[in-house]
């Protein structure tokens, strides 16, 4: 025991250790700069149906930081979990993703796509956050109906009650939800059940070897079963290459999203990827299985 303190004591002055407090210290006041200087910006990425049809986009939080360039959010956002940055800072995703909603809205090639916005357990979990969500649909003007929310399973490791309650106030208005990356977390399938969830997706770690590993490829067809049975929607994520989007979709997947559609970039790729993910012109990029096998 005293040997056990003596070591941490000893960790505690650290010099390795020393230095990454300093870094992170560093990194939490180079993000409230950031914020109060307006360095974020979205990215967006195709989604895109089984008719080789695209449905929308997800919104991807990007760093623009003036030495380092364009920052990715694996790098900040779990310390803006951690210090709560992650209130004004998702908070402004959703209001930047309503107000591009809004602007597809007056464009009539455009206006059928919906945005899903990411949304951190810490972020849905603050006693605002519904009212938030009304505030930046309210303020923008954008159609409740094409804003799709992000959550992940760690949301599930509190007041599960809670959750369900806020998920249906704004469904009512009509918002709908995905679970993202599935199969990562921890949930109990009992509330899965529960959820008032419109889709689920499949984490990209599934989907990545799926046509090589045989185990991937049993998640991969459950998480679909399961899905069906529980009257969700399946999106793909990691859609990297045309036999990966031919083997989900015929496995039972309807949305896809992935490398193969596009990468996330700049509002103007979202249009690029509409002239060339649209039904019917390019119908000839549905893929038809040709000889599906037994599998
Ligand atoms: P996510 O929500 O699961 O987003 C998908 C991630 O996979 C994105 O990484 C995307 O660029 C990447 N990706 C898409 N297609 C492919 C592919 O074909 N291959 C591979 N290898 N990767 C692909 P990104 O943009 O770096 O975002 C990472 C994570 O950061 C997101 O994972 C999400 O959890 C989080 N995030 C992003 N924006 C926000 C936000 O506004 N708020 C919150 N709370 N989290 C965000
Ligand atoms: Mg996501
Ligand atoms: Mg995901
Ligand atoms: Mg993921």
């Amino acid at each position: 025991q005293a040997k056990a303190a003596g070591r941490n004591t000893h960790r505690l002055f650290d010099p390795g250790m020393q230095a990454s407090v300093t870094a992170r210290a560093a990194l939490e006041s180079d993000l409230r700069r950031a914020l109060a200087e307006d360095q974020f910006l979205l990215h967006y990425q195709a989604l895109v149906d089984d008719n080789g049809q695209l449905t929308g986009a997800e919104a991807l939080l990007r760093w623009q930081h003036p030495e380092r360039g364009l920052v990715p959010p694996g790098e900040f956002i779990t310390l803006a979990e951690d210090t709560g940055l992650i209130l004004p800072l998702g908070q402004w995703a959703l209001e930047t993703a309503c107000s591009q909603l809004a602007r597809w809205a007056q464009d009539p090639t455009l206006k059928h796509l919906k945005i899903a916005a990411n949304v951190s357990a810490r972020q849905f979990r603050h006693s605002d956050f519904v009212a938030g969500v009304l505030r930046a649909l309210a303020n923008s003007g954008a159609d409740p109906h094409r804003l799709k929310l992000e959550i992940t399973e760690s949301l599930l490791l509190e007041d599960v009650e809670e959750v369900i309650e806020k998920m249906r106030q704004l469904r009512a208005r009509g918002v709908s939800f995905a679970l993202d990356d599935f199969g990562t977390g921890y949930s109990s399938l009992s509330y899965l059940k529960r959820l008032p969830l419109d889709d689920v997706k499949i984490d990209q770690s599934f989907v990545r070897d799926v046509l090589v590993d045989p185990n991937d490829a049993a998640i991969a067809r459950t998480i679909v079963a399961l899905a069906d049975t529980l009257g969700l929607r399946v999106i793909a994520e990691g859609v990297e290459t045309r036999e990966h989007w031919e083997w989900l979709s015929r496995h039972g997947c309807h949305t896809h999203q992935g490398y193969y559609f596009g990468r996330p970039g700049p509002v103007a790729s979202i249009q690029e990827a509409l002239a060339k993910w649209t039904f019917p012109s390019h119908r000839g990029a549905r893929p038809v299985p040709v000889n599906p096998g037994p599998d």
